[in-house]
């Protein structure tokens, strides 16, 4: 049951709803909103205290049908916004980018990772130090030297941290090195557990159970709520189904349906959501635009030597290529130019820089039209041949362009940008040929090349 408080309330009046519920032995949980209280009440037989609807300062009372009452939108129609240091998770704003390895393995591994995310504009750094791994012979995480080094980080880099916790007992000791209280999927249904982290004041990232109804994990968040911890976020990872190519199926309906549920915010996991390195990206994109609060992103400095989850876990680069992405589609915000500093070794500032890069990209254009001009020529005069690319010839020019001092880029990179020029040529070539100027074969039917003179003999007069 919902009491709803008028807009202006007296806080007298609020206290003495509250203390007519308590009496009762039933809670009551405050939620005060932008205009008016909202005082939810949990317990057997809330329907004792339904007369409270006509105290002073009582608008209505609200039946809520459903099972799960603080997590429901009804308990709290703002969205809750949980606070981890700077970062905000659920302000509608921006999308908040958790991201680091699976386990941690190393301090060097983590402290790579870290900062790398960090670079890339994560705002969260994970790192499991206690794995829920299936086989007891997996590699069980770090424990206890993975917490301090998760601290360290979060020292280094000043990023809140986020760790699995799986014991109840372990809950005060995370409590001193993490920021956000993990609840791992296999975990969604150990009430001792969520009791445990519901006694915290540090937020709680409340995973999807492999097997969960979305009333299922709502209920587990409300066995958090209810204990006392309203920093509640919730995270689908992707649930089990008959489909055997993907680690799981990722729900990614979950986001927009919850939203009408509940007021919690929202993560998606599209690296246990998916199993494999090639789905994260193309996941990530489309639950940042179904409305997801945050992602959670499994990174690695060497995927394929990870000590657990190899196959989905990105590498610096791909994880670089994803929020490239995620900027370019607005979901991310990109950082203000006045907050990036200038170059220390008198190289100019960054705004020079990019002037200097903008006519560069001018000249590159330039040269790259009239390279294209000349490959149309060079079509022209082949005339008949059919289609007739010197492929030896486009290969010896790739390897020219990246043989010898490559510059900053590797010697697959350029080879990358000559192999794009070549194929544009190529489609302008053809595409020449299709609009007559050179026929695929055969003789050039007189007067379709503009460049051609004039036919000597006049059309006749109709
Ligand atoms: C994890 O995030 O490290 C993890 C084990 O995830 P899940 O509980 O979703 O399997
Ligand atoms: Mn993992």
């Amino acid at each position: 049951m919902i009491v709803v408080m008028k807009t202006g309330a007296a806080r007298e009046e609020i206290d003495e709803v509250t203390r007519t519920i308590e009496s009762h032995d039933l809670h009551a949980f405050l939620s005060a909103g932008e205009e008016r209280t909202v005082i939810g009440v949990v317990g057997s037989d809330v329907e004792r205290v339904a007369h409270v609807a006509s105290m002073p300062g009582v608008e209505q009372v609200i039946r809520v049908t459903k099972p799960y009452k603080l997590a429901s939108r009804e308990h709290h129609p703002d969205r809750t916004r949980v606070r981890v240091g700077n970062v905000e998770i659920g302000s509608g704003r921006e999308l908040v980018v958790m991201a680091g390895p699976c386990s941690v393995e190393s301090r060097e591994q983590l402290q790579r990772t870290a900062h790398w995310v960090k670079r890339e504009g994560a705002t969260v750094v994970r790192g499991g130090a206690y794995k829920p791994r299936t086989s007891p012979y997996s590699f069980q995480g770090l424990g206890l030297p993975a917490l301090e080094m998760l601290a360290e980080q979060r020292e280094q880099t000043g990023l809140p941290v986020v760790s699995e916790v799986t014991d109840p007992g372990q809950v005060e000791l995370f409590e001193r090195y993490v920021d956000i209280l993990q609840v791992g999927a296999r975990n969604m249904h150990n009430f001792v557990l969520l009791r445990a982290v519901g006694q915290s004041r540090k937020p709680v990232l409340l995973k999807r159970g492999l097997s969960a109804t979305i009333e299922e994990w709502l209920m587990a968040a409300e066995y958090v709520l209810s204990s006392g911890n309203s920093n509640v976020i919730l995270c689908e990872r992707g649930i089990r189904t008959f489909e055997p190519l993907t680690r799981n199926t990722l729900d990614i309906s979950a986001v927009p349906l919850l939203r009408e549920l509940t007021h919690l915010p929202i993560v998606i996991d599209p690296s246990h959501g998916t199993g494999q390195r090639s789905l994260v990206r193309p996941m990530a994109l489309a639950a940042a635009a179904a409305g997801a609060d945050g992602l959670i992103i499994e990174v690695h400095p060497d995927p394929p030597r990870a000590r657990s989850d190899p196959d989905q876990s990105l590498s610096f680069e791909e994880f670089g290529d994803l929020m490239d992405d995620l900027r370019r589609l607005e979901f991310l915000r990109v950082p203000g130019a006045a907050a990036e500093p200038a170059t220390a070794d008198g190289a100019g500032s960054v705004e020079e820089l990019r002037t200097r890069i903008d006519e560069v990209d001018s000249e590159i254009a330039a040269l790259l039209k009239e390279r294209t001009r000349l490959a149309l020529d060079v079509a022209r005069a082949r005339g008949t041949d059919v289609h007739g690319h010197d492929v030896a010839r486009e290969r010896e020019l790739v390897d020219r362009a990246t043989r010898g001092d490559t510059g900053a880029m590797t010697t697959e990179e350029l080879g990358i940008v000559f192999s794009a020029i070549l194929r544009a040529s190529r489609s302008a070539q053809r595409r020449q040929a299709a609009a007559g100027l050179v026929p695929s074969s055969g003789p050039r039917p007189v007067g379709t090349d503009p460049a051609a003179p004039a036919p000597a003999v006049a059309e006749p007069q109709r």
